[in-house]
């Protein structure tokens, strides 16, 4: 940690995301020389390559607009390099080159054959008209083109990128590459490659995960209070399979306030998300002002300041933090699972370990690449699977991610410490392949 520390200095969220990951593996790493040997460690936390380039596109106004653009392939130990892009202002190095770690555990943990990678650009779509984001998008793909492929890297959606932005993403892709029906990249709509399911997969996944964790304390999931923060893809999808599950969603938030839905979120609701993601205005007191009676928004408060019993981060890295762990653990939460990436503070998840269940992102989320991987399965094949095909394979590898969670996170008194168990069973698959795959 040092030696990275003075190698990339100020690279808060790469740092912060490979501490974690060498805790957890000390033990492991240890007892096993061959790694050492092999500097595995050394290999796996540098990327093995970035790219950064300019995107030049035009506003509405015709003015030029000019932003930074990445894609960092980190390790293809196990396939093509695989993750998505993430379009935010904040996109810096450090946080692409935390997600594209952490997407090495993460695809490794689905067993599928997918190496770890991420990108995206420091572009903000809030407030963008439909013409801006795609001009962007064209501009975008235009420069990473010759990088990516189903066999080479392949780019899905993150924060800020969804269905339209991969449309639009997809459909320069093609007219460059001429390859007309390819996983080259994910999350494309039914029709024209996309995989049912692959919306709903991130939040179903983490719901079936979930549901395991309750399970393993004797409890059900039946009218369990569930706190979840943002309204995006992810928090739909969880929302939708809380709600089919019995639990009862009553918090979700946004960069604004959150809104406080007493008697749980309805079906209607979890439409209304949607038109609130399209309208790109990023703003969830708009949820409280279509249904009145059933919400509640507060200005300037998070999710973690609702009582409730699963506490479930669905935006943004190191969304909770110390102080809002202690908050939930005051008003009786019972379990908390990560669904966005690295979504907890170092310290709030400490706090939280003491107490009660905690699951990290990289095992919870991993349903939407898992997905991700299925899509380019049908797409190589030329065929589409059925809803229930899909969701089938969706639940069994979250299934195994939570038995493998368990095996490699279990202690000698019985005590589960599922990040350690995650980091562990995602780091020897890879490992060992690049063990096997020789010193390049
Ligand atoms: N961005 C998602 C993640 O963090 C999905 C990546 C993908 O489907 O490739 O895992």
């Amino acid at each position: 940690m040092k030696n990275l520390e003075a190698k990339h200095p100020g690279e808060k969220e790469y740092l912060q995301s490979v501490q974690e990951v060498l805790e957890s593996i000390e033990e492991v790493y240890n007892e096993n020389p061959k790694y050492e040997a092999a500097k595995i460690v050394e290999r796996l936390v540098e990327p093995d390559r970035i790219f950064k380039f300019r995107v030049v596109w035009v506003d509405d106004n015709g003015n030029t607009q000019v932003n930074l653009g990445y894609r960092v392939q980190y390790n293809a130990a196990l396939g093509a390099y695989k993750g998505g892009l993430r379009f935010h202002p904040a996109v810096n190095e450090s946080m692409l080159k935390f997600l594209g770690f952490e997407q090495i555990f993460k695809n490794s943990l689905t067993m599928l054959p997918l190496g770890g990678g991420k990108g995206g650009a420091d572009f903000d779509p809030t407030g963008k008209s439909d013409a801006e984001i795609m001009r962007f998008c064209q501009a975008f793909v235009y420069e990473l083109w010759r990088n990516i492929g189903p066999d080479q890297d392949s780019p899905a959606g993150d924060v800020g990128v969804g269905g339209r932005e991969i449309g639009y993403m997809y459909g320069m892709y093609k007219k460059l590459a001429r390859e007309h029906s390819t996983g080259a990249l994910t999350g494309k709509s039914f029709g024209w490659g996309g995989s049912l399911i692959r919306p709903e997969a991130t939040g179903f996944g983490a719901m079936y995960y979930v549901e395991r964790m309750v399970k393993q304390n004797g409890d059900t999931m039946k009218g369990k209070k569930i706190a979840l923060s943002g309204f995006g893809n992810v928090a739909w999808g969880a929302a939708t399979k809380a709600l089919e599950m019995g639990a009862k969603v009553i918090a979700i938030s946004g960069p604004d306030g959150v809104c406080e839905i007493k008697n749980g979120i309805t079906k209607e609701m979890i439409d209304y998300m949607l038109v609130m993601r399209d309208s790109r205005r990023n703003k969830v007191e708009d949820m409280a002002t279509k249904f009145p009676k059933a919400a509640k928004f507060t200005a300037g408060k998070k999710a973690w300041s609702v009582k409730c019993d699963i506490a479930c981060p669905c935006a943004f890295q190191n969304e909770l933090a110390e102080e809002d762990a202690k908050e939930l653990l005051k008003n009786g939460v019972q379990y908390v699972a990560e669904v966005s990436n690295m979504g907890c503070q170092p310290k709030a998840i400490a706090a939280l370990q003491k107490k009660v269940p905690f699951a990290p992102g990289k095992a919870v989320n991993a349903g939407g690449v898992a997905t991700s991987g299925l899509e380019i399965c049908q797409n190589a094949e030329h065929r589409n699977w059925t809803a229930e095909e899909v969701d089938e394979k969706l639940h069994k590898i979250m299934n195994d991610i939570y038995d493998m969670c368990v095996k490699y996170g279990t202690d000698k008194k019985g005590n589960i410490n599922y990040v350690k168990g995650a980091n562990i069973a995602g780091f020897m698959r890879v490992a060992d392949a690049m063990l096997a795959q020789g010193i390049i």
